[in-house]
């Protein structure tokens, strides 16, 4: 199930399973989204430790950090997650550092664990198509995304953004920033925090980059990136 709340299943399953993927996040209060697969669904690749660890309570923490940043500001809980981000210039000073790094944080998350889960392998169609016209091919994507992570210092994201014509974008992006912060989409993207693959890797980033392709879900991506292209895809 790739849906972000409980309700949204509830109304994937009842209205649009079989039509397409729901790719919206409701208004706050922010809940977290339960994997979609099991903790070990991605070893050996990505250890079940390190999953649980991710999931429930790094990102956990970042839900209920950016729900107690807003309980007094009923406005902005009241909107989408993906318009309060790229709205961020216009949040109030004294919440708006805690909504780059907790709502960021919490799309960026979002999307994450939606990509993966799967067997890796090649993308296939539409999305092959983009890759080769933006990339070169997919090779030169891949070589190009892991230095990106590679390089970036500290902790943060690399990342490949879409937009509605379907176009292609490495990007990366310190901490919990994310170019939703920018109104853009983000069709895929691996955290390079330590948290992510310290247990297993300790400091070898490279190694967990490397392995990390091995677990990405080229179906969901294909969904995000029809989506994208709808105008529907919001995180
Ligand atoms: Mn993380």
């Amino acid at each position: 199930m790739i849906s972000l709340t409980r309700r949204h299943a509830l109304i994937a399953t009842a209205t649009t399973m079989f039509v397409r993927p729901v790719f919206a996040q409701a208004t706050g209060p922010f809940t977290l989204p339960p994997l979609p697969y099991a903790a070990e669904a991605n070893e050996p690749h990505i250890d079940a430790q390190t999953m649980t660890i991710h999931h429930d309570r790094h990102h956990a923490a970042y839900v209920s950090n950016l729900n107690a940043a807003l309980k007094d500001h009923s406005a902005i809980a009241a909107m989408s997650l993906q318009n309060i981000l790229a709205k961020l210039t216009e949040m109030p000073d004294a919440v708006r550092t805690a909504i780059r790094n907790n709502g960021g944080g919490h799309a960026n998350h979002s999307m994450f664990w939606q990509v993966m889960g799967g067997n890796g392998g090649k993308p296939t169609g539409d999305l092959a198509a983009a890759i080769t016209r933006d990339f070169g091919d997919f090779d030169k994507l891949k070589e190009a995304f892991n230095r990106a992570g590679l390089t970036q210092f500290g902790s943060g994201w690399a990342m490949v953004t879409v937009d509605r014509a379907g176009k292609l974008a490495l990007m990366a992006r310190p901490n919990q920033d994310t170019p939703l912060m920018e109104g853009g989409r983000v069709l895929f993207g691996n955290d390079v925090w330590e948290h992510a693959y310290y247990l297993k890797y300790q400091n070898r980033r490279a190694d967990y980059l490397t392995a990390w392709w091995n677990v990405v879900n080229w179906n969901m991506i294909s969904a995000r990136y029809t989506a994208a292209r709808a105008g529907t895809l919001e995180i």
